[in-house]
């Protein structure tokens, strides 16, 4: 399980979540066999979802992450529930591009940076928010604290950082994002400065083997902060043979119609999990009788 651990500043002004999302990036490497440059990237898009799902207010909320650079993994997309669990897909799993200079993976070059960011948030008692951004960098960290800048103006630090073996295994994944919460107190954003400023770069800190407690303590020190609250959270999906269902029908009569004409049976795949659904051509009739038009 990966986990979230969340700090708050004494004056209230700063928060911070981190997460240790080793296992959720594992579990996305085995699910969508991915190559590594792709389990980077959405290991990264996967962390991020979860840590701003996490600052999500209600029960049923949801967020979404989409990215679409024009790079060759196509279109990336990470979703999130309240609690931080998330699930990710990806146009094309597999993508191999040289390193860069220094070894490490060209996340960038893989995601691209020719497009956009699209940040959408379901959420309990109100109309979906959506939000889009172009591309800054095709990084994602900095994209994610472009959005934040440029779509909700609130001044947000995100770091992401996954860390691969010698044979491609991955060894370590962390995040975290610090949130400076209106009104801003001048006195508490010098000191998180300094102390953003003087902390390891993530992929140092997941050397280190720093917990995500080490983490946001450390990106709060000297703020007087406390450990608000922590829990587990994991790679979700959440899809069933009802929701399958519904989203068949939502297709409307004329495509069922031509799915059962074209088709012996109609399989459906869980681009999240991977999941097979089969509907026989008699299930395929039974929902065409619940299809509108
Ligand atoms: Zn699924």
């Amino acid at each position: 399980m990966g986990k979230i651990v969340r700090t708050l500043s004494e004056d209230g002004s700063v928060l911070c979540a981190a997460l240790d999302s080793t296992d959720i990036v594992r579990e996305i490497a085995k699910m969508h066999g991915s190559s590594p440059v792709v389990t980077a990237a959405l290991g990264r898009l996967s962390t991020a979802a979860a840590m701003m799902g996490a600052m999500l207010k209600y029960k049923d909320d949801e967020l979404t992450l989409r990215i679409n650079g024009s790079g060759p993994c196509g279109t990336l997309t990470a979703v999130s529930d309240y609690r931080g669990n998330v699930k990710c897909s990806v146009s094309n799993p597999v993508v191999n591009i040289p390193t860069k200079p220094d070894g490490s993976l060209d996340v960038e070059t893989a995601v691209g940076c020719d497009g956009s960011l699209t940040v959408i948030k379901d959420m309990e008692l109100k109309e979906p928010y959506c939000g889009q951004v172009p591309l800054v960098s095709g990084n994602i960290a900095e994209d994610i604290t472009s959005y934040y800048a440029i779509s909700e103006q609130l001044p947000t630090v995100v770091a992401l950082g996954i860390s691969f073996g010698e044979r491609a295994e991955i060894e370590a994944a962390a995040g975290f994002m610090v949130q400076i919460v209106p009104p801003v107190m001048d006195k508490a954003v010098e000191i998180l400065e300094r102390n953003l400023s003087n902390m390891d770069d993530i992929s140092a800190m997941l050397e280190k083997h720093l917990t995500p407690e080490d983490i946001a303590m450390t990106a709060l020190s000297g703020l007087g902060a406390e450990i608000l609250d922590s829990w587990e959270c994991g790679y979700f999906c959440g899809c069933s043979r009802e929701k399958t269902e519904q989203i068949l029908v939502s297709l409307g009569r004329e495509e069922i119609e031509k799915l059962i004409k074209e088709q012996k049976e109609t399989e459906v795949c869980c681009h999240f999990c991977n999941k097979k659904y089969i509907f026989s051509a008699d299930d395929m009739s039974k929902l065409l009788k619940e299809t509108k038009s």
